[in-house]
């Protein structure tokens, strides 16, 4: 099927519903088509358009989620009302899938201890979850082909990768060649969520489209971050929309 997409600074965007980026993760789980799903925001934007081999993973993924209010607004400025999918509950979702139709599935990164407590809470949550591979995403260079290895052989159908972007791409990217048929898809921090180290946003925070004001707020390093990246990124959007 062919894509419904729309360019925001000269990225593909995905146009469709939550529950339709589901049916396709799961009518490709069923045809073993391998995926890389990134979940789109302005900081990821701004990171690809400073780095060339990341500006070519995201226009080579299969699936570019909208997360992100900074991407809802661009696309409202280009005249599409687009639902806002956030990737922790995207991520959250297939794994309910897994668990239902029984996928192998495998997490890497964050730090052992959120990893071993996230994995276990999902499992509580999840009877039938299996996961097949776990590793923590603070390993050397050097161990990295070895971890790649261990998936060929236990061969996940799905396969979470929390180490922040880009460096979680540029490591999925990496697994593609052994592992075509697997879906993977690059998380950030919903591991430590998951473990309940960092909180969610509250629900009025994520109604009124301010996680991020609250992110910001709980880890103040993150401040830096948005404040450099979202107005200039407000800006080029608006740019980009007058351009068209
Ligand atoms: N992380 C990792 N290896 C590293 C650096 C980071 O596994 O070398 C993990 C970190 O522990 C955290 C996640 O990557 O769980 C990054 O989270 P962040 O909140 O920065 O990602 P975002 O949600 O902003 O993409």
């Amino acid at each position: 099927m062919k894509r419904k997409t729309k360019k925001i600074l000269g990225y593909d965007v995905d146009l469709l519903s939550f529950d339709n980026a589901i049916s396709l993760v799961k009518k490709n789980l069923n045809q073993k088509v391998g995926m890389h799903i990134i979940t789109i925001n302005p900081e990821i934007i701004e990171l690809a358009q400073q780095n060339h081999n990341f500006d070519k993973i995201i226009k080579n993924s299969d699936l570019v989620i909208p997360d992100g209010v900074g991407i809802k607004i661009a696309l409202f400025l280009k005249g599409i009302k687009q639902e806002q999918i956030a990737g922790i509950e995207f991520a959250k979702e297939i794994l309910r899938v897994c668990n239902e139709e029984v996928r192998k599935v495998a997490f890497i990164g964050a730090r052992e201890k959120v990893l071993t407590r996230a994995t276990s809470l999902l499992q509580n949550e999840f009877n039938n979850l299996d996961i097949c591979y776990k590793r923590n995403g603070y390993y050397r260079p050097d161990e990295e082909n070895e971890i790649i290895n261990d998936l060929n052989i236990v061969q996940p159908e799905f396969v979470l990768v929390a180490m922040g972007a880009p460096r979680q791409d540029f490591f999925i990217e990496k697994c593609r060649e052994l592992l075509p048929n697997t879906i993977f898809i690059g998380v950030g921090g919903s591991f430590d969520v998951w473990a309940g180290a960092v909180q969610r946003a509250p629900e009025i925070y994520r109604k009124l489209y301010c996680e991020w004001l609250y992110r910001a707020i709980k880890q103040p390093e993150r401040f830096k971050r948005i404040y450099k990246t979202l107005p200039l990124f407000l800006f080029k959007a608006i740019i980009d929309a007058i351009k068209r």
